[in-house]
């Protein structure tokens, strides 16, 4: 199964799907990011929240996959959006991971109502992060129109992505828009949401149709809407059914079925970014 490769305003290219590893627990992270390189994934999304960088780090490091054969995407943590903070950081997690680079490195959250809502601080730090080598490309998670709009004022800098909450019951196709207008590509986070969308009677029934599980049927969904996705698991299974999403299409009124299952804000799973203001 060959993953395509999608192109980034700043001229890298990025595996459209990937594996995730938020509530992979750290001392399990290492032996299943092994298990997702062996069923060929080669893009990671991980977080110094997730506090299993090292575990990432020790897969990579025992694959002997060479290192421009992966993708190793990273976020900063909310309690370090001062620069000075994040300056150290981002050391911190090359360190953990055992890389001296990076291929993406995101703001995590927003935090509108914390540091003065002063995120530009954070940007411009990770933009001299890229400067400076320590990441080949970077983004921001979680960012509504207004605090894109923001950066990209403010700096000059577009992020390459914007990691937000999409799958079927949130297709948030306005943060995809003000994305879309800047040549930001959307990273899908929960793209099945969590499990809780594969009961979907619609989901259900184009899956019998196309002789699909429900999970490849919402990940194809993204996938054919252009999006990136990465999604968890701790089965092998289950990872390999994840990874079977290029031998088969939807028909565009499947798209159009699946994305009328729209609940707009009623079917958001996480946390508002405009509201969001946990510091671990
Ligand atoms: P997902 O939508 O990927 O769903 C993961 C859940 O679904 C797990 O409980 C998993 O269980 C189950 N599952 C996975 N595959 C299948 C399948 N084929 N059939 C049935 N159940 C399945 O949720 P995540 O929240 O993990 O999102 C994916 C990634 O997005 C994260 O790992 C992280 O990298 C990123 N993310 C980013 C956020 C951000 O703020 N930037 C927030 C949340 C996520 P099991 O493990 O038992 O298979």
């Amino acid at each position: 199964m060959t993953v395509p490769n999608l192109l980034l305003h700043d001229g890298t290219s990025i595996p459209q799907l990937g594996f995730g590893v938020f509530q992979v627990p750290p001392p399990e992270t290492a032996a299943t990011v092994t298990q997702a390189f062996e069923v060929g994934y080669r893009h990671i999304d991980t977080a110094q929240m997730y506090g299993n960088e090292a575990g990432v780090g020790e897969a990579i490091r025992a694959s002997g996959l060479d290192r421009d054969e992966l993708y190793i995407t990273t976020k900063l943590n909310n309690s370090f959006h001062r620069s000075e903070d994040a300056r150290r950081e981002v050391d911190a997690s090359l360190e953990r991971l055992g890389l001296e680079q990076v291929d993406l490195f995101l703001i995590h959250w927003p935090l509108p109502t914390r540091y003065d809502g002063d995120f530009v601080q954070t940007w411009r730090a990770l933009i001299e992060a890229q400067e400076a080598g320590k990441t080949r490309s970077i983004g921001v998670s979680n960012f509504q129109p207004a605090h894109l709009d923001r950066i990209i004022d403010e700096t000059g800098v577009v992020p390459v992505v914007n990691q937000v909450e999409v799958h079927p019951y949130l297709t948030n196709e306005e943060v995809r828009a003000a994305n879309a207008k800047h040549g930001v590509l959307t990273e899908a986070w929960s793209p099945i949401a969590q499990g809780a969308v594969l009961d979907d009677p619609t989901i259900g029934e184009i899956a019998s149709a196309v002789g699909r599980t429900p999970a490849q049927v919402t990940l194809r969904w993204h996938v054919q809407r252009g999006d990136i996705v990465f999604p968890k698991s701790m089965s092998v299974e289950r990872m390999r059914e994840n990874f079977a999403l290029f031998d088969f299409a939807l028909s565009p009124e499947q798209v159009e079925a699946i994305s009328g299952l729209d609940r707009g804000e009623d079917g958001r799973t996480g946390p508002n970014p405009d509201t969001f203001d946990w510091i671990p």
